[in-house]
């Protein structure tokens, strides 16, 4: 890997970060504030939150085994996205390297960041070769992403292949995990202290039920998260999410639970449609969602539209055509989709 400095854009490294009123004190415990211009009324939501949520940390790092100093905590799983692109990439300069077909945010940043995004092709069967993508890197490439399970592919990306990236490539290594909590595969997080090039991304908006809360991690060295804190807007994630996250976590047994039924509906889901006559092959998942080829796949879309049920259609998507992409639901909502789908002429 090449040292920490020289991955990271001069400017950023230079920083001096905005310091805050909540920043400066840290001391004895206090009992009157005046050094933020807060109004003293309409508790609780009158202070500044804490700016680097140590007490949502302290439970993220019991759960994940991690220290609480890998933890990053950002509005959403997007913000680390755009904020590792501003870290490490130089606009119109350095480059990035990601998997062909996967999450559309990582192409969006690169682009509002005018960095340039090459994408490196999956096989027919949506595996990754270590060898191309690092092929496509050059002296100016600062970041490989990889999604495991994949988005929208849904399957698991070989883990050999991933740890052979992260051991040649010496820049950083970017490995989203959004659905780890329904992946048969372990996570990357405990590679986590071997590979001081490697930032795994999880979120709570998928398997933890709180999209709208907009809470996402990224794990990685103590030394990469001290950046990316010094980049972050101060407050970040505001005091209502980091209530509700603390309230989510606590609620582990819960989450736990809805994971083991949507895995068995998924299975369920996916068997189901391979009977069906307009689907013409089901591709295996890792995820809570899968990927169907299917006869006609804009036809099919707009069916369910009609009839109230949405699917997310993604035949334009790089080795994708006429697939849609169905995320799985309650045991009712799966047997309504597979029942309006029967009655469907493909
Ligand atoms: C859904 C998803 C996310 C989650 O993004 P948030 O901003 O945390 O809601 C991240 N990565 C992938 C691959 C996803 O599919």
């Amino acid at each position: 890997m090449k040292s920490l400095q020289e991955l990271t854009r001069p400017n950023i490294w230079s920083l001096k970060p905005y310091s805050s009123a909540r920043d400066e004190y840290k001391g004895a415990v206090a009992r009157v504030f005046l050094d933020a211009n807060e109004n003293p009324y309409n508790n609780p939501t009158n202070r500044y939150p804490d700016p680097l949520q140590w007490e949502v940390k302290k439970e993220i790092a019991k759960i994940k085994v991690v220290p609480e100093e890998s933890i990053f905590l950002g509005n959403g799983s997007d913000e680390p996205i755009d904020l590792v692109f501003r870290a490490f990439c130089e606009p119109a300069v350095d480059n990035v390297v990601a998997i062909d077909p996967t999450y559309g945010m990582y192409q969006v940043c690169a682009d509002i960041n005018n960095v340039e995004y090459r994408k490196v092709l999956l096989d027919e069967n949506y595996y990754f070769s270590a060898e191309a993508l690092l092929a496509a890197a050059d002296a100016n490439t600062k970041m490989i992403f990889l999604c495991s399970p994949n988005n929208p592919t849904g399957n698991n990306l070989s883990a050999g292949e991933m740890i052979k990236t992260v051991e040649g490539f010496e820049g950083i290594v970017v490995v989203d995990e959004a659905y780890i909590d329904f992946s048969s595969e372990p996570s990357f997080l405990r590679e986590l202290e071997k590979y001081p090039n490697l930032i795994v991304l999880q979120t709570f908006s998928k398997a933890w039920g709180s999209a709208a809360i907009r809470l996402g991690m990224a794990f990685a060295s103590p030394d990469i998260i001290a950046i990316l804190n010094k980049i972050k807007y101060p407050y970040n994630v505001n005091l209502l999410t980091q209530q509700e996250g603390l309230r989510v976590l606590g609620n582990y047994e819960q989450i736990r639970e809805w994971v083991k039924t949507l895995i068995a509906e998924r299975g369920r889901l996916e068997a189901l449609f391979t009977s069906l006559e307009c689907v013409e092959k089901v591709y295996p998942s890792d995820a809570n969602f899968f990927l169907a080829k299917v006869t006609d796949a804009v036809r099919m879309y707009n069916y369910l539209v009609g009839e109230g049920i949405i699917v997310r259609n993604r035949t334009n998507v790089a080795l994708c055509k006429d697939c849609i992409r169905v995320t799985v639901g309650t045991p009712a909502e799966n047997d309504e989709l597979v029942k309006t789908l029967k009655q469907y002429k493909g």
